[in-house]
């Protein structure tokens, strides 16, 4: 049976080489079965390689990454168990070209994932499953010889989802995948993925730069800050009332139709994250700092369903004796 948690743990953790890769720094969240919890922030904010590490392709150098109650095991070593894992984990990126085999029929291509992982599914029954998901994802069955060239991109988005359920995964990661996609059909894949999370259950990790996306999407929330989340909850009250200033900071930004843009928009780019601010990370950009956040970090504090990390989100306890601390 499978466990009802895939808790995702790493507290303060290094990622990668030391010094090379320091992107996802202090993540903690818990991924429910049939659950989907969207990761937004701004690009370069960690949000990726928390998605390569929930799929065990880069190791945690802290910390561990539980999948259905087991560690993951080493990728470097790519062995049966962690092929095991693996096929139970698919993803979905953004560029649908670049996940396809450009010399392989839409059919072939949906059909592939059982050669490569079942390959005592008989060869009939595996085409007449890439049929059936075909039709799933709402392609048509006359389309099945075409070339990944020959489709559009909202299409093409939809061999890939087909070809991510063929072996009915647990998880389903999903990396921006309507970002290259016209608005219009946008809507379109976002429906057809939570249709088909309705109908077989898979959990997601949902990643996005555009709220209104995640929003639609999302049971759960966290907001990336510097690889660090800063910010999590559901996404009826973290869109209404965010408690974190980043996260204020970026749904003030988001336009609302009779509303006039806020005023609070982010200033400057966020710091290198490998060279990421002492204190609070978001401190050098935080219109509301106070002296303490230029030394002291600020832990991701849980309540009520709700995490923060600020040192004046009302969570947030005094500390036991307050230090004062001098401007850099
Ligand atoms: Fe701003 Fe300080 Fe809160 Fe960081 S801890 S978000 S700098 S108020
Ligand atoms: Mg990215």
């Amino acid at each position: 049976g499978l466990a009802r948690h895939y808790p995702v743990r790493l507290p303060g953790g290094l990622f990668g080489r030391p010094g090379l890769l320091k992107a996802v720094d202090g993540i903690d969240f818990d991924l429910a079965r049939g659950e989907t919890l969207g990761l937004v922030g701004e690009s370069g904010c960690g949000k990726s390689t928390t998605a390569k590490l929930a799929l065990g392709l880069i190791p945690p150098s802290a910390g561990e990454i539980r999948f259905d109650g087991a560690p993951a095991p080493a990728p470097a070593r790519q062995d049966a168990a962690w092929r095991a894992r693996r096929r139970r984990m698919q993803m979905v990126y953004q560029d649908p070209l670049g996940a396809l085999d450009r010399r392989l029929g839409i059919l072939d291509q949906i059909a592939e994932p059982f050669a490569i992982h079942a390959p005592a599914t008989p060869r009939g029954e595996a085409r007449e499953r890439a049929a059936a998901l075909m039709d799933a994802v709402g392609l048509r069955p006359d389309m099945a010889a075409r070339f990944p060239h020959e489709l559009s991109g909202g299409q093409r988005q939809r061999v890939v989802i087909a070809r991510a359920l063929a072996l009915e995964p647990d998880l389903l990661v999903c990396d921006e995948p309507v970002s290259a996609l016209d608005v219009s059909i946008q809507a379109q894949v976002l429906n057809l993925l939570d249709d088909l999370r309705a109908r077989t259950g898979f959990a997601s990790l949902f990643i996005s730069h555009d709220l209104k996306v995640v929003r639609q999407m999302a049971d759960r929330v966290a907001v990336m800050y510097l690889g660090r989340i800063v910010e999590e909850g559901p996404p009826e009250t973290l869109f209404r009332a965010p408690l974190h200033p980043y996260a204020q900071a970026l749904v003030a930004a988001v336009p609302v139709p009779g509303r006039r843009r806020a005023r609070t928009a982010l200033r400057g780019d966020p710091p290198n994250p490998v060279d990421a601010p002492p204190g609070c990370p978001f401190h050098p950009r935080c219109p509301v700092a106070i002296a303490r956040c230029a030394t002291e970090r600020p832990p991701l504090l849980r309540d009520a369903g709700r995490a923060v990390a600020c040192h004046l989100a009302p969570a947030s306890p005094a500390p036991a004796s307050p230090t004062p601390a001098s401007p850099p």
